[in-house]
């Protein structure tokens, strides 16, 4: 596990103790063991009430492997003949892109312990998938979204797909993980909830091995059978948690986001098969505005 967890275990528990809403500067620039994916770099400067982030300098990226459209402009990440990120917002139906003040992702940095942490409970069992590849993602939608759920203080969440960005659309510290994977519930009245999972290179992941097997390209589905998604999610339960909204078009802002702070292995050939479908498939980070980011 890298110094960045144990840094952070450490500050979090000595610093943040019994204060009703204790601000938890996280220590930045110092021994971050986190391996970054060079396409990876953003240039958004990232600025809220008490930290000013300049992430790290702009990296040329590289074309994605995926065949871009060739008809008509469409929203993408800057790959052959798709809109930037930068550009969503003036694209007819998206101006929540550029307009929203809750934008998705964010640059974790300073935390908040709250006087009434959130009830995030979860309750996943084996559940047949649908992958699908919609030309930014694989997207593995759950044939029974209801029997997958979480609560969020009471509330409850299906489970209705999962999918990823590599490299990671959140930072923590200012520093991309190789992989996030974006678990996304939605409740009854229309709101959703989506579970971040860090992934970091290490050991292979056999939990893994049935997503990685079942990455189809564009136009191609496959089934995950019965697949338990809590065997790729941390066991431990901290959780970073904010409002925000979707990270792509048309960027709403109605997500409850719930980033686990602890990242999850994944071997180096393993995310080499995320990577050759896509990379750079990530939303840079957007301007925090003032919002608390809690963890409990
Ligand atoms: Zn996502």
């Amino acid at each position: 596990m890298s110094h960045l967890n144990t840094r952070n275990t450490l500050f979090l528990g000595l610093a943040c103790s019994s204060m009703a809403l204790t601000a938890c500067q996280l220590p930045i620039g110092q021994h971050q063991t986190v391996k970054l994916n060079p396409v990876g770099a953003h240039d958004t400067v990232t600025t809220n009430n008490t930290v000013t982030t300049k992430a790290s300098t702009p990296a040329k990226k590289a074309p994605s492997t995926a065949k871009a459209k060739s008809h008509k402009p469409h929203w993408g990440y800057g790959e052959e003949g798709t809109i930037a990120p930068a550009q969503w917002g003036n694209l007819e139906g998206n101006a929540t892109c550029k307009t929203g003040e809750k934008q998705s992702p964010i640059n974790i940095k300073t935390v908040f312990k709250v006087e009434k942490p959130l009830n995030l409970n979860k309750n996943y069992q084996a559940e047949n998938f649908t992958a699908k590849n919609n030309g930014h993602t694989v997207v593995f939608n759950a044939s029974l979204p209801a029997r997958n759920q979480i609560s969020v203080n009471g509330k409850v969440f299906n489970l209705l797909q999962f999918h990823y960005h590599a490299p990671s659309e959140h930072q923590v510290m200012g520093t991309n993980y190789p992989l996030e994977i974006h678990f996304v519930h939605k409740s009854q009245d229309g709101q959703l909830a989506v579970v971040g999972v860090m992934y970091n290179i290490g050991q292979n992941n056999a939990q893994l091995e049935q997503v990685v097997n079942n990455l189809v390209k564009e136009d191609k589905t496959a089934t995950l059978s019965m697949f338990d998604v809590s065997s790729i999610m941390p066991a431990d339960k901290t959780t970073f948690a904010y409002s925000g909204s979707l990270t792509t078009p048309p960027c709403s802002e109605k997500v409850q986001w719930l980033v686990q702070k602890t990242p999850v292995n994944i071997g180096a050939e393993q995310l080499e098969k995320f990577t050759d479908l896509y990379k750079a498939n990530n939303r840079p980070v957007q301007p925090q505005n003032g919002r608390i980011i809690s963890f409990n």
